[in-house]
């Protein structure tokens, strides 16, 4: 690892690999990862990702994520992202992304909650996993770009409001990096909630850094809850059961076998109707049923879900599976403009980090891993267009305040979850169950 790169990128997600990959490749890039990396939200994602396939759905589609949003969202982040997204697609089908094919060899789109028409695409229900290797395998080849894993970033390297590197955790040692740009791709939060869909390394440290830096955070406490993963009482990150099962027609039963909800409404919706439905059967779970469905069709689109819940001792086709509701994405983040701008000059957000309105108060379903690409595109070419003009004064940080790695990190989480009561003390005490 060297003491400088052009741009530093933390997180190799969907939106840090894509970033990375739309950089000019004149720039020295380095790119860290807190885990592995593969360990990223982006790799689990099933469902798939929107897309625009015809012109004539853009208003349903921009509506429909207006809808889900609750009209809070910024317009124009949606229109863009909608706008882009037939040219994201092709540009991830020229690095190799599969997209499943219907019978005659077109596209085939699936459809999940709040979605008013088929416009998603998918590769069977790994989607994410197909995106961000290939993604990978693409970085992996580029000799301008340094990967490490098993990297953490503790803190920014500022001065004057201009972001000049970061301070990492690397090997067991503190270390400064300079830049004259830095990309954070952090993505949420999850790991600080007892129960949460995302990898329990993904800690909202972004949010946490921001607050102490001074940089603006938007919306922190607009947090989705996905309606179903499968009930489990080990403490794990929780193994979410895709939107697009309902979408496809799998049924919501209580303690009795009955529906109690109308399974295709937005995800809060959805989640509120399920806590509302556990009080009432007195019952940590309510259960999803795809037992009236065409077996065949749910083992064709979905096996990994199939094969999942059949080790924790299910089948899917003899009895409804246990289901509850968890933490799974945030809408909010770092406030950014429709480049990935933040209010602190040359540092960028993108991905779930950042908050430039696109979801509004809640995301419709398999618009992230589309937005993720879309803003990660336009933050790099901003910093192509103007990354020659920025001076790079070198800045020598005391490294001895961050030796003790743990006391740091723990601040951190009860920084951001303070946060996020500060702003929204009914969401914090209706979902907020952290770790102690
Ligand atoms: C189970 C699941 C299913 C999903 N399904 C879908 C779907 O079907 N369609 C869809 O559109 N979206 C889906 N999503 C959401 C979507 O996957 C993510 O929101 C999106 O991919 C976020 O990408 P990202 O690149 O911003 O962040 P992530 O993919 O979460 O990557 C974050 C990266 O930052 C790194 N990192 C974090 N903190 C630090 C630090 N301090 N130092 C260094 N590195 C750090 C992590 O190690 C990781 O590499 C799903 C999410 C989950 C959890």
């Amino acid at each position: 690892m060297n003491t400088y790169y052009d741009v530093i990128i933390v997180g190799t997600g969907a939106a840090g690999l894509f970033a990375a990959l739309s950089l000019d490749p004149q720039l020295n890039i380095l790119m860290i990862t807190k885990d592995k990396v593969e360990n990223s939200d982006s790799y689990l994602a099933q469902g798939g990702i929107c897309t625009l396939k015809s012109p004539d759905d853009f208003d349903a589609f921009y509506n429909d994520t207006l809808k889900a949003g609750h009209g809070e969202n910024n317009p124009e982040s949606v229109k863009i992202m909608i706008k882009n997204s037939p040219h994201i697609m092709k540009e991830l089908m020229d690095y190799g992304v599969e997209f499943d094919l219907d019978k005659q060899g077109n596209l085939a789109y699936t459809r999940e909650g709040a979605h008013s028409n088929y416009r998603i695409l998918h590769h069977q229900d790994v989607t994410g996993k197909e995106i961000t290797s290939k993604l990978i395998m693409q970085v992996k080849k580029r000799s301008h770009i340094t990967l490490l894993e098993d990297t953490t970033m503790l803190d920014l390297v500022c001065d004057q409001n201009q972001v000049k590197g970061i301070i990492v955790l690397h090997e067991g040692e503190i270390k400064q990096i300079n830049s004259k740009a830095v990309i954070l791709a952090t993505g949420g939060m999850g790991g600080l909630f007892k129960h949460s869909t995302n990898f329990r390394h993904i800690t909202g440290d972004s949010f946490a850094i921001a607050l102490k830096n001074h940089v603006e955070l938007e919306n922190i406490n607009y947090i989705q809850i996905h309606p179903t993963t499968l009930y489990t009482n080990k403490n794990e990150r929780s193994f979410l059961i895709s939107e697009s099962v309902r979408g496809e027609g799998a049924y919501l039963l209580n303690k009795d076998g009955e529906r109690f909800t109308d399974e295709l409404q937005p995800r809060d919706v959805v989640s509120n109707a399920i806590r509302e439905q556990m009080k009432k059967d007195h019952s940590d779970h309510v259960y999803l049923s795809v037992m009236h469905m065409d077996h065949d069709q749910v083992l064709n689109r979905f096996p990994h879900i199939y094969d999942r819940c059949k080790e924790e001792g299910y089948d899917m086709f003899k009895q409804p599976v246990p289901v509850v509701p968890a933490q799974h994405y945030l809408m909010g983040g770092i406030k950014a403009d429709t480049c990935g701008k933040t209010s602190m000059t040359q540092l960028y957000a993108v991905g779930e980090t950042a908050c430039n309105g696109v979801h509004g108060a809640n995301r419709l379903a398999s618009n992230s891993l589309l937005e993720s690409l879309v803003f990660a595109k336009r933050a790099a070419g901003v910093i192509n267009e103007t990354i020659a003009e920025v001076e790079n004064k070198h800045l020598d940080y005391d490294l001895t305040k961050y030796q003790d790695v743990e006391k740091l990190q723990k601040e951190n989480h009860k920084l951001v979850l303070d946060e996020i009561k500060k702003r929204d003390e009914e969401f914090y005490d209706k979902w907020c169950q952290f770790e102690s």
